[in-house]
């Protein structure tokens, strides 16, 4: 098999990893300008905001494991490919000349076990640093099981690394990749998070000191493909952030690409699920909300048609109307419509002088979204709700999700 055929088919198997979203396209160019090459070129964001593509790709997708949700399973009737480290390297590097990439993902399958499959693409970073002087950003995804060893040494050569938590418990776990276990998937992640503690440390006390995975640990989770509730999901994503230190969790809606009797019924979540879920994440990290907050055993799963925080203030509509020369930064975050730097731009604002609605509008700050629940000087100009189902219910029409995608024409 030549190499080009080795990329295509390692490329459409990494496209199901979302921990970057990829731009995989099989347009041909038939003499015009452009070329939306088949190989998937994925787009991630540095740590001071830009946004860098990378080659998406697997080292091999032959795999040992056989979990139920995956299109490169064992049981697949999939055609199977394996790169060589070098030619891994070459292509990386080549890809980089062309100007088409500043950047390398790598995942791969389990081709014999664990630690082989790692001992291989630690090769790969190896020799584009070593060799090829390659000083590009490189995202690997550490093998579940792998030893601690092997984690230390990816980690001095790579900016970022992850395992895949895959599942929200591990009871979905131990049913859908019985292979894999809660311990393999935590040890390498416990692994990672300590040395990037220790690296820090080390680093303040020895400037020349080498990074260690210094972009920090992600990880992804499959939803929908065992029926948890979005609670369980946030539970587990809760965790992750306050125990495991993650930088990042990401979701991928369950693809039924494989038949299994497991799997039987079970259909991909739609795509509002997704982007609640995300919005759920978002009020963890940016907005101090804790997850038994957002959902919870009564109330386990997202509404659909409304965003979680004005969910939230509708739930909690006791606190509210809020007086925003007085709140404090914190509860001016859970104002639905205000985000961070709103917030921020309040604060700083009526330091000087108590601010008006004419105040916000010249700090550019809409109420559109926080009218209901704010008072400004005193003046309330929300609506008149006589039950907070009626507020619902009007603040689900207007919310700009449920919009369908406008048409360009009539
Ligand atoms: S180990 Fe990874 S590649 Fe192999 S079947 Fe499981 S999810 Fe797929």
């Amino acid at each position: 098999m030549n190499i080009e055929e080795k990329l295509g088919i390692l490329t459409d198997a990494a496209k199901y990893d979302v921990s970057c979203s990829s731009s995989n396209s099989n347009r041909k160019n038939q003499g015009g300008i452009g070329n939306a090459h088949v190989s998937g070129i994925c787009h991630s964001w540095s740590e001071d905001g830009r946004c860098i593509s990378l080659l998406k790709i697997l080292l091999t997708n032959d795999c040992v494991y056989d979990c139920v949700y995956c299109i490169n399973r064992r049981s697949a009737d999939t055609p199977r490919a394996e790169f060589t480290p070098e030619e891994v390297a070459q292509l990386t590097i080549e890809f980089y000349k062309r100007n088409y990439i500043e950047g390398l993902f790598l995942s791969s399958a389990v081709s014999k076990n664990p630690d082989d499959t790692m001992e291989k693409m630690i090769r790969v970073a190896k020799l584009l640093r070593k060799v090829h002087q390659f000083y590009g950003y490189i995202h690997m995804k550490a093998i579940p099981g792998a030893s601690p060893s092997l984690i230390q040494e990816m980690g001095l050569y790579i900016d970022r690394m992850s395992v895949n938590i895959e599942m929200p418990t591990e009871s979905s776990l131990k049913l859908l990749a019985p292979q894999k276990s809660y311990e393999s998937i935590y040890r390498p992640m416990l692994a990672i998070g300590g040395g990037i503690e220790q690296n820090v440390a080390e680093r303040k006390q020895f400037r020349q000191a080498p990074k260690f995975v210094p972009a920090g640990q992600t990880t992804q989770m499959i939803i929908g493909a065992a029926r948890e509730d979005d609670f369980t999901i946030l539970q587990r994503t809760q965790s992750l952030y306050d125990d495991y230190k993650m930088k990042r969790v990401y979701y991928s809606g369950f693809v039924p690409a494989v038949a299994s009797p497991l799997t039987e019924g079970i259909v991909k979540p739609p795509l509002l699920r997704e982007h609640r879920i995300y919005q759920g994440d978002f009020l963890m990290r940016f907005y101090g909300f804790h997850s038994t907050e957002i959902l919870s055993q009564k109330n386990p799963f997202f509404d659909l048609y409304l965003d979680p925080k004005a969910n939230w203030a509708i739930e909690n509509i006791h606190l509210f109307p809020m007086e925003i020369n007085r709140a404090t930064y914190k509860e001016l975050l859970r104002i639905p419509g205000f985000g961070p730097k709103s917030a921020q731009k309040i604060i700083q604002a009526r330091r000087f002088a108590a601010l008006s609605y004419d105040g916000l509008k010249s700090l550019k700050i809409s109420t559109k979204r926080a009218r209901n629940f704010i008072t400004v000087g005193g003046v309330y100009r929300g609506g008149n709700f006589s039950s907070p189902d009626l507020l619902r219910e009007s603040m689900r029409n207007a919310d700009p999700d449920n919009y369908q995608q406008l048409r360009f024409f009539r």
